[in-house]
């Protein structure tokens, strides 16, 4: 159990014997002065004692080990969950933002064939309280430098569509009551088709980003398994329903990767494939991971990377290439992923 966990009538339920303010404080504590509530000194300390050893008030996070990179903007958390089992965050601060880097379950089903946590598997799914407690962490991390965490992105360990209920739980936690803007919170997903229908339904303002690849279905099954599953056709017919529902842009995320999907004619294909969307593509020159180097994946050379994008900007498409942070301490995109526990 988190402490994150509770909602707010969980909470009134835990303090049913006592005068109805002090859950107010308690969330209050928790929310927004992200307390610890055996320390919070609006308390009583026989309250604060009893809160103390109150199993539902336990953290669900241990920090096992910080590592930080990019002098000292770039900030990795290896996480063992109180329940069993281990998973990453990241916190990256840019000039005028800070971002955490979230994940929605320990290890991931999915098994693409580039990516370290898809190699290492599925543990089990996440708690809306463990991702939002991750979240926390990130946040008091950036008050002790006097920033403020403005943006969350699910683009850690796990499918969040394949936890669809408790990753929505707690994106309405991060909005409501962490006070993140929803244009600032996205949710990436490898293509699982129910849950672009399911997230098209809410009138929530949040970012959808598609992790694409491939703009053919032989080279998508290839990288992506569960292309497999819900092939091209019904991603893309799932995304021009979201875009015609929600009237947002999409991002599709695409890892370029020397000689596989980083040709002229992979360009134009994707061009293709978005421009008909207005999605907006965010290229990723693929990060080192054992498992792609054991296959001999590479990422694209500086040169192809930058003659990728002109060519999908001369086709009307805005495409950005993602800023590599963390990789000295494997915190980039695909490259989380924990051993076992020493
Ligand atoms: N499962 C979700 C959330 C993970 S987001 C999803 O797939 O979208 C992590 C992003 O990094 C995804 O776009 C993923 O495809 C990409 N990625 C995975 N391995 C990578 C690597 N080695 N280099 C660059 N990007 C990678």
């Amino acid at each position: 159990m988190s402490r994150y966990d509770l909602d707010r009538d969980g909470i009134a339920a835990l303090l049913a014997d006592l005068p109805r303010f002090r859950t107010g404080q308690l969330w209050e504590g928790l929310y927004s002065q992200l307390a610890d509530p055996a320390e919070l000194q609006v308390l009583p300390a026989s309250l604060r004692e009893r809160l103390a050893t109150e199993p539902a008030l336990a953290e669900a996070l241990g920090v096992e080990r910080e590592l930080t990179a990019d002098a000292g903007t770039t900030i990795k958390w290896l996480l063992s969950l109180a329940r069993g089992g281990r998973i990453e965050a990241v916190l990256m601060h840019h000039p005028r933002r800070s971002t955490v880097c979230v994940s929605s379950q320990a290890g991931c089903a999915m098994a693409c064939s580039f990516c370290a946590t898809g190699d290492a598997g599925f543990t089990r799914q996440l708690s809306t309280g463990e991702i939002v407690e991750q979240v926390v962490l990130a946040a008091r991390a950036a008050r002790r430098v006097a920033r403020r965490l403005d943006h969350v992105v699910f683009m850690g360990m796990g499918e969040p569509f394949a936890n669809f209920d408790n990753v929505w739980r707690a994106v309405e936690r991060i909005i409501d009551d962490l006070g993140i803007a929803a244009r600032h919170v996205t949710l990436s997903t490898v293509g699982v088709v129910p849950g672009i229908r399911r997230l098209a339904e809410s009138p929530r303002q949040v970012n959808l980003a598609v992790s694409l690849h491939a703009a053919n279905d032989a080279l998508r099954d290839e990288l992506v398994p569960l292309n497999h599953q819900y092939p091209l056709g019904q991603l893309l017919g799932a995304c021009a329903d979201y875009v015609a529902a929600t009237h947002r842009r999409i991002s599709f995320e695409w890892a370029l990767i020397a000689g596989v999907n980083d040709s002229d004619d992979d360009a134009d294909e994707l061009a293709t494939l978005a421009a008909g969307l207005r999605a907006h593509v965010n290229l990723i020159p693929l990060n080192p991971t054992p498992g792609g180097i054991a296959r001999q994946l590479a990422g694209s050379p500086r040169t192809r990377v930058l003659a990728f994008q002109a060519r999908l900007g001369r086709r009307g498409v805005n495409a950005t290439v993602r800023r590599t942070r963390g990789r000295a301490i494997a915190a980039a995109c695909g490259q989380l992923a924990v051993g076992p526990t020493p």
